[in-house]
């Protein structure tokens, strides 16, 4: 499983479905990936990634950003409804997640009893508690810090605002995420093998920092918001 981000200049389809391909060595089984021109786009397949990416080259999306995943279910069986990405109900937030979170039934319970969820998974109640976060005032930003605070176990988290085609806002926790820096684009990767057709420069997350990512610059925070300032370092791969 794994997850892909990419902010720039480029058309970001075929960028995301070739780091989804790097990513196959980690296992999965489903996939998906979003992508914001006019309209948020989502694409999601079970099975091969070379099936999504018939998918995804049969429709027009051609965005400068968008997020993919590789999932191994934990939560929900493997089909298209809980393939990532997970959007809450007014689908103005998109998020992909990996891992596992612990206290999701209680979440649920305690934020989201009023809300019906569309899949299976673990991962749909942290977009739909942003959503609801954000209706209640907080801007993206909060909504996203104030929620991974009140999650218990493991994730690697991307998500896209419908409001805002300059921002992957990106957070991580016991599951492996880097930030990658180029000259045009600024990209999210859970391997940095999977954005090397992007940049070999990459900077490592520590557990429960955030990360916003724009196509200017990159901001990390801990979840309390506190900047914290990390020196990137280059990948000694080849593509
Ligand atoms: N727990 C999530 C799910 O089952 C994410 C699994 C993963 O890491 O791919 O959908």
């Amino acid at each position: 499983c794994g997850i892909v981000g990419y902010v720039g200049t480029q058309t970001v389809k075929d960028i995301l479905l070739k780091g989804l391909e790097k990513l196959e060595y980690r296992g999965y089984d489903s996939a998906g990936l979003a992508v914001i021109d006019e309209n948020v786009n989502v694409i999601k397949e079970k099975g091969r990634i070379a099936t999504l990416r018939e998918k995804a080259e049969a429709t027009d999306a051609d965005g400068t950003i968008g997020i993919g995943h590789t999932r191994w279910a934990t939560h929900g069986v493997p089909n298209i409804t809980n393939a990532h990405p997970h959007q809450g109900n007014e689908k103005r937030f998109t998020l992909v997640h990996n891992g596992v979170i612990e206290n999701y039934e209680e979440l649920k319970t305690e934020f989201l009893s009023d809300v019906t969820l569309t899949s299976d998974t673990d991962t749909e109640i942290i977009v739909q508690m942003i959503e609801k976060f954000a209706d209640a005032g907080a801007t993206p930003e909060e909504a996203f810090r104030q929620v991974l605070s009140k999650l218990e176990g493991s994730y690697a988290i991307a998500m896209l605002d419908a409001n805002d085609s300059d921002t992957i806002y990106v957070g991580k926790n016991k599951s492996p995420l880097l930030v990658g820096l180029a000259d045009d684009a600024n990209v999210v990767a859970s391997d940095s093998m999977a954005m090397l057709h992007v940049t070999k420069t990459f900077v490592e997350l520590m557990d429960e920092e955030t990360v916003i990512v724009s196509r200017e610059g990159v901001q990390i925070k801990k979840l309390d918001g506190t900047t914290v300032d990390r020196e990137p370092f280059t990948a000694e791969l080849d593509e």
